[in-house]
């Protein structure tokens, strides 16, 4: 017979033995695609995606010694940075599109928000955190990451390639946030090579006006050999770690 108390420790043990074993096998792909591209491995970083996945699996992560977690969905993340608030040194990602009027809850617990893509969302963050500084729930600015449109829709997010640099210049000119660098999501069914090459160049333009912007959040589960080829230094991993999410529309 097996007791509750045994069946959710074995549960857990389970996922457990199944995240340690995917993280793993990532880390090695991690590292071959940086020495397939000539780059030394420490310049790539994994940020594991947890979103549709329990705040027991981020503990879990969290022993296995990641730090970093991205979600994308507001009210799930804002859900589970509470549930974790104890968990020391988590930095909390947010990496999916983010209306304005999320910006002020968002700023509260976010280390990093990678998808910023027009001056209103900033100029949003920018009073979040600054409401935030003085309501002491955080200390530090917020850095943030211009999330690029590779896409010919403007529809799916992103900026123009066009109006990168007064985005940046206005960024840059926000006193809570540090511009940090670039992101990017290749359009689906496209060739990521291509796309991350492209997306290469605009960082190359980017960085000669913003020399301190140098992270590059590029490349998922699908793509992040492409990605590191073209200079990504922070990975979004999902399904690669995580394993299938539900369907759904979000
Ligand atoms: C979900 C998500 C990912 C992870 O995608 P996988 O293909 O599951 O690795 C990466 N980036 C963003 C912005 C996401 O929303």
């Amino acid at each position: 017979m097996i007791g509750e108390f045994d069946r959710a420790t074995t549960e857990s043990g389970t996922r457990t033995g199944e995240l340690s074993t995917a993280l793993a096998g990532l880390l090695g792909r991690i590292d071959a695609a940086c020495r397939a591209a000539g780059r030394d491995p420490a310049q790539v970083r994994l940020l594991p995606v947890t979103k549709f996945f329990p705040a027991s699996d981020v503990a879990i992560l969290h022993g296995l010694g990641r730090r970093e977690f991205g979600e994308s969905r507001e009210q799930e993340a804002t859900a589970k940075a509470a549930e974790l608030a104890d968990l020391p040194g988590v930095e909390w990602h947010m990496i999916g599109r983010l209306q304005r009027n999320k910006a002020k809850a968002v700023a509260r617990w976010a280390h990093t928000v990678h998808s910023v893509d027009s001056a209103r969302l900033a100029t949003a963050l920018d009073a979040g955190v600054r409401a935030a500084r003085e309501a002491d729930v955080r200390r530090g600015p917020l850095r943030v990451l211009l999330q690029v449109g590779l896409d010919r829709d403007p529809g799916r997010g992103g900026i123009a390639p066009d109006d990168l640099p007064a985005l940046a210049d206005h960024v840059a000119g926000l006193e809570n946030l540090q511009l940090a660098g670039l992101m990017a999501i290749p359009p689906l069914d496209s060739d990521p090579d291509a796309e991350f090459a492209r997306l290469a160049e605009m960082r190359t333009r980017f960085l000669a006006q913003h020399p301190t912007g140098t992270e590059l959040s590029a490349g998922m589960s699908g793509d992040l050999e492409a990605a590191i080829r073209h200079g990504s230094t922070c990975v979004r991993v999902g399904t690669a770690l995580m394993g299938a999410r539900p369907i759904t529309s979000g």
